[in-house]
């Protein structure tokens, strides 16, 4: 029997999606199942096995057609198939994930952290697709990287490379970060860190903003995009500050690796030219001269819903 799909899945701190990917990375069929219900992760992977052999038995030639899963887990190990000390996970210390599920449902599995599914995926089906050095981050609740060098991701000594959501942007009275430390560019240029930039400028401007309709403490960054959007003066502000704040650290990431391409991907780029002008502006305002005007930005082109699911199913095809 020839395996002609792989099974993608994206777990995230709530639900896990699976889905059925053929080889030109059409998701075919999907499934999700919840992450958070169990503390016990052995629970979790016989969930994971159900649904796996659901999805199995709607194809033709069930789970003989399947090559393997590949997995994007937050603190995804490559090397070692484990989640480690993932904070946003209820399974504490090291989980051996990869393991667990292969033993459960006997096909080979691939795990790896989220954000280099994510460039694997957009190097295999996306914006990225022919390029052999970019560097992907993606804008979610936090900032999260893959880097690719000569068509490889770099994972580094312990499969943990590409931590540029935690390089520091703020030396003084930097914003505390998720991590512990301040300044990171994570509590700047994610979600979260939109929504608080809103509310300090609430706190700090009398400006006229449609964002006092909103409770200060449940502004959310879809809501700043949104009345940017509608041309809130306020809003526009907030977008150029995260853009230039990332821009800004964008220029360091190319003095490191020179891609050819820096591809944003995450629930922010929704803002569109919101983000990238002032991205655009601040990355080229601080890079060297040699690549002034010479690294593209661009925006992931996966369908959001499916891009995590095929950034995983990508590394199923390597089984
Ligand atoms: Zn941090």
């Amino acid at each position: 029997m020839d395996r002609k799909y792989v099974i993608g899945v994206d777990i995230g701190g709530q639900t896990s999606k699976l889905g059925v990917v053929d080889a030109r990375g059409n998701v075919l069929i999907q499934n999700v199942i919840r992450t958070d219900t169990h503390d016990d992760v052995t629970l979790y992977v016989k969930d994971f096995g159900a649904a796996v052999r659901s999805l199995a038995a709607q194809i033709e030639g069930g789970m003989d057609a399947i090559r393997g899963v590949g997995i994007g887990a937050p603190n995804g190990n490559y090397y070692r198939g484990t989640i480690e000390y993932a904070p946003n996970l209820r399974w504490k210390g090291v989980v051996p994930l990869a393991e667990l599920v292969g033993r459960e449902i006997g096909l080979p599995v691939k795990l790896t952290n989220d954000a280099n599914a994510a460039a694997v995926g957009e190097m295999t089906y996306g914006a990225a697709r022919g390029m052999k050095d970019f560097i992907m981050i993606t804008l979610g609740t936090g900032v999260g990287s893959g880097i690719v060098i000569g068509g490889n991701v770099v994972y580094g000594r312990d499969g943990f490379a590409g931590e540029l959501g935690h390089t520091t942007q703020v030396r003084n009275n930097g914003r505390l970060c998720g991590c512990g430390r301040t300044g990171c560019l994570e509590a700047y240029a994610s979600a979260v860190g939109v929504a608080r930039t809103a509310r300090e400028i609430l706190e700090t401007t009398d400006r006229p903003t449609t964002l006092r309709d909103i409770p200060r403490d449940s502004i959310t960054s879809k809501e700043v995009a949104e009345a940017a959007a509608k041309g809130d003066r306020v809003s526009i502000d907030i977008f150029n500050f995260t853009g230039r704040m990332l821009g800004a650290a964008l220029a360091d990431f190319v003095a490191f690796s020179s891609p050819e391409a820096i591809i944003l991907f995450g629930g922010l780029t929704r803002a569109g030219d919101l983000l990238k002008k002032p991205v655009v502006e601040a990355m080229n305002d601080n890079l060297l001269d040699l690549w002034k005007g010479r690294v593209e930005v661009k925006f992931s082109k996966l369908n959001e819903a499916d891009a995590a699911i095929l950034g995983a199913s990508a590394l199923a095809w390597e089984l």
